[in-house]
Order: C-alpha cells, then sequence, then structure tokens
C-alpha cells in the first residue's frame, strides 16, 4: 500500500516511512493504564496520541488490530522488583478484592475514554488473564539460557544477554549506565547482579495475588505480560508498539531483551513514544502526587483548576503539541485551548451560511494537500491545526461577505473539516456549550434575519429596525449584502 507517512522510531532515532510488514493489515501495541486508580491527564495523553494514529491509519486505508493492555498484576511499586503490587495495596487499603479495584477503575478509564472520544481498541486483553502465556515466555527465556532462577523467582540475565544482544538498544545505554543508576534502588541478594530483572516472582505469604508455576506459587514479573500478549494477539513480528517516553526504560527495553531471548529478534518494527504532560515543569503521576483526574477536569473540583474543562478542550489541548513534545499544564493554555477550538467549531457551523458565487475569489484546495501533509510528518496535529485555522479565516470571510467561494469550494470546506478535524483529529460536537447548541443558536438567529427580511419586503421599517438593534446590542454584527443579510456574533 502507498503512503507517504513517515513516524519518528525511538530505537533507530530517525523518522521513517511507514511500511506495513502485512499490508493491508497493521499490528498495533500500546502500554495500557494501571487500574488502582482514577485516569489522570497522564493518561490522556498517550490514549489521545495513539487514538489519532489508529484513526489516521484506518483513515488511508489500513486494517488495524490495535491491542492496548490492562495491567491488573505484577506491576509493584516505583516500578522496583520489589514492594507492594500497586492493585494489592489499594485492594489492602480498600478492603476490597483486587478484582473489585480492577474492575472499578477499569470502567472509570473506559468512562473517560469514550468521553474523551478515544475509540475502544480492538482486542484488550488483562494480564492477569495471560498468566499462562507468560509462563510459556519465562520457560522460553529459560530454556535459551537467558534467566535463572534463585529462591523460587526467575530473575532476567541482563549480564548474560548482553555479551550476545545489546541491552539498551532502545534507550542508548550500555550495560554501565544502567548499573549505575540502578545499584542503589535494588541490591537484592537473589539476583546476580543488580541490573537483572524479575520474569517471575516468588509471592509472600501475604501477597494475595498468586499463581502456580513450575517455580513457585508466585506471580509474573511487569514486563512479561505485554511481551506475551503483543506476541499471542498480533504474532512474533508486529508492526508499532507505543507508550509514554517514561516506558523506554526500563519496560521496553525489558520486552525487546525478553523478545530476544525468547524468540531471537525483537517483535517489533516501530517503537513509539509520546513525551509527558507536566505539571509546573515536572511530571504529573500518580505516584507523584500531583495529578490532576480527568474528572477533577471535567467538573473544575480540584484546587489548581480555575473553571471546569470540557473533555473536547482537554483533547484539543493535547493535539496543539506535536505528541513528541513537551506540555505543560496550566489554566492559561487550557483557556487558549477552549477558545481556539470553539473559533474553529463556530466557522465549521457558519459554513451553512455562505452564499455560493459563480467564481471563488479565494484558492481552498490546497487545504487538504498540507494537512496530508502535516499528518504524514509523524502526526503533526498542531500544524493540521493552523491549517484549520487558515480554512476558517476564508470561511469568516466569505460569511461576511468579504470572499467569494463556489459551491464546490464551500462543500471542500465542509469536506475538509468533517475529514481533519471530526475524524482524524476526533474532535466532536459537545452538548451544553459545546457548537451543538450554537448550531441550534445560529438557527434562531437565521429565523429571525428571515422575519427581518420579511419586514423589509413589506416596509415594515420599524420591526426591520427592532430586530436589527436588538440582535447588535446582543452582540450581533449584522451586514447586509446583496444576496442578503450576514450575521456574526463579535465577542
Ligand atoms: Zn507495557
Amino acid at each position: 500500500m502507498e503512503n507517504k507517512l513517515t513516524i519518528y522510531n525511538t530505537l533507530t532515532r530517525k523518522k521513517e516511512l511507514f511500511e506495513a510488514l502485512n499490508p493491508p493489515h497493521v499490528g498495533m501495541y500500546v502500554c495500557g493504564p494501571t487500574v488502582y486508580g482514577d485516569p489522570h491527564l497522564g493518561h490522556a495523553r498517550p490514549a489521545i496520541t495513539f487514538d489519532i494514529l489508529f484513526r489516521y491509519l484506518q483513515h488511508l486505508g489500513y486494517k488495524v488490530r490495535y491491542v492496548r493492555n490492562i495491567t491488573d498484576v505484577g506491576h509493584l511499586e516505583h516500578d522496583a522488583d520489589e514492594g507492594e503490587d500497586k492493585i494489592a495495596k489499594k485492594a489492602r487499603l480498600e478492603q476490597l478484592e483486587p478484582m473489585e479495584v480492577v474492575q472499578y477503575y477499569t470502567l472509570r478509564y473506559h468512562k473517560a475514554m469514550e468521553m474523551l472520544n478515544v475509540l475502544p481498541p480492538s482486542i484488550e486483553p488483562h494480564a492477569s488473564g495471560h498468566i499462562i502465556e507468560q509462563i510459556e515466555l519465562v520457560k522460553q527465556i529459560l530454556d535459551n539460557g537467558y534467566a535463572y532462577e534463585s529462591q523460587g523467582s526467575i530473575y532476567f540475565d541482563v549480564n548474560k544477554y548482553n555479551k550476545d544482544h545489546h541491552y539498551g538498544i532502545l534507550s542508548g545505554r550500555n550495560l554501565d549506565d544502567v548499573l549505575n543508576t540502578t545499584r542503589e534502588l535494588d541490591g537484592q541478594e537473589e539476583k546476580h547482579n543488580p541490573a537483572d530483572f524479575a520474569l517471575w516472582k516468588k509471592a509472600q505469604p501475604e501477597h494475595i495475588m498468586r499463581w502456580p508455576s513450575p517455580w513457585s506459587n508466585g506471580f509474573p514479573g511487569w514486563h512479561c505480560e505485554c511481551t506475551a500478549m503483543g506476541r499471542k494477539y498480533l504474532g512474533e513480528r508486529f508492526d508499532i508498539h507505543g507508550g509514554g517516553m517514561d516506558l523506554i526504560f526500563p519496560h521496553h527495553e525489558c520486552e525487546i531483551a525478553q523478545a530476544v531471548a525468547s524468540q531471537g529478534h525483537d517483535i517489533v518494527h516501530y517503537w513509539m513514544h509520546n513525551n509527558m504532560i507536566t505539571i509546573n515543569g515536572q511530571k504529573m503521576g500518580k505516584s507523584l502526587g500531583n495529578f490532576i483526574t480527568l474528572n477533577e477536569f471535567f467538573t473544575g473540583q480540584n484546587p489548581n483548576l480555575k473553571q471546569a474543562y470540557s473533555p473536547m478542550t482537554i483533547r484539543f489541548f493535547i493535539l496543539m503539541a506535536h505528541y513528541r513534545g513537551t506540555v505543560d499544564f496550566s489554566n492559561d493554555a487550557l483557556q487558549a485551548a477552549e477558545k481556539a477550538m470553539s473559533r474553529l467549531m463556530e466557522a465549521y457551523n457558519a459554513i451553512g451560511r455562505i452564499q455560493p458565487s459563480a467564481e471563488s475569489s479565494v484558492s481552498v484546495s490546497e487545504f487538504k494537500g498540507k494537512c496530508y501533509e502535516a499528518m504524514d510528518d509523524d502526526l503533526n496535529t498542531p500544524i493540521v491545526i493552523s491549517h484549520l485555522f487558515d480554512a476558517a479565516k476564508v470561511i469568516n470571510q466569505a460569511v461576511d461577505g468579504n470572499a467569494k467561494l463556489t459551491a464546490s469550494d464551500v462543500a471542500e470546506l465542509k469536506s475538509l473539516f468533517d475529514t481533519f478535524l471530526f475524524d482524524i483529529l476526533g474532535i466532536k460536537a459537545e452538548e451544553g456549550g459545546g457548537s451543538g447548541r450554537e448550531e441550534a443558536f445560529g438557527k434562531v438567529v437565521d429565523m429571525l434575519l428571515e422575519q427581518r427580511a420579511i419586514a423589509k419586503a413589506n416596509k415594515d421599517w420599524a420591526t426591520s429596525d427592532k430586530i436589527r438593534n436588538e440582535l447588535t446590542a446582543l452582540g450581533f454584527e449584522i451586514k447586509d449584502t446583496k444576496d442578503g443579510a450576514t450575521w456574526k456574533l463579535n465577542r
């Protein structure tokens, strides 16, 4: 399949032309949430980034199998090999079954994603439902000599692996760098080397989430699930693996090592990573305690928020930055996003009010090409948005009678917005303050202007002036052109 899409591959550190391994099929795996708390702004970014890719690949004609997992076991505190399981800890604190915690927060996550207009993935596997596949993976790595047993737990032998392959290939580290950063954190006596990581952990007596295995009653290491489930649903080689930049090391580095150690080669063709959302320059995260949940954004119920922000405002805010750039949260930035989005929505809703002319005084034919060019350039959504603003300007000029457009150019502008703003960027009209309501208000203004035209035709100047003056007082600017009256709302 021909396309011009280039994506930045973290593995090769450059933009590459996207070539599917098995067109028209595309396999895409993205690390999903660890479901032990409400989804926050940090969860919205990877979900929206890879939703854009999912939508765009489908728009280009690919049949995409998108797998996004739910981590419900094995993710220990501080992403370490020691400490309590994040889900189990929450269950203990709230006196719930771990699976009650998982169910509750999975549903909350789904609800928030739906509000953000993030399309559901094709498959959403749970780590706890794939223990057998993970044990199988650990067995293969043991058989190939890249892991060892220690007191009922299995560890990946990083030293041994690094002699045959490069541990650190994705993050650009070498084993010495890794040792320098991990020595102080871990240093448990079960490991041969501090850089080794757990593939299977023997459960301590108090640990409630446990499964039988050939080595002990225990649970899989955090990195196993994505390798095992990616392979199960997408095969031994698939196209795209994505996630947040914070997952490059150790999570994705370990996934590569597990894949190579078990099957002799990496599974993934393109590794893609979105940048983080910061708050006052610091990463926003549950473990850092500085996060704002998506629900708090939607309701405005957080001391750091000056107002509520609609789901589409959050989505638009995220898309105003390129996915590999940082986004720093602030009320000002969100308010700017809200205004910018409503300007685009207003322009879209005004398209129906353009009186078509016999010929166009401005050219609209390049807009689509430019938007495709921006999307093909590693999903450059801020550039797409800037082209939509240029198109909105043309729409407003035509509504005001300052530009002429043919009927087919008007249709072209509508199709531009339908394709890029709605289908690809995934923005939708919101009820209550959103554009659906504005469209209805707009139709009321149109009706009043029709009544004014009838009054004028009947030389009923008192009524026609009254309608005009009252609309003006409300902030509407009414212009009489030879094709009838046009309006816009100044505020
Ligand atoms: Zn993962």
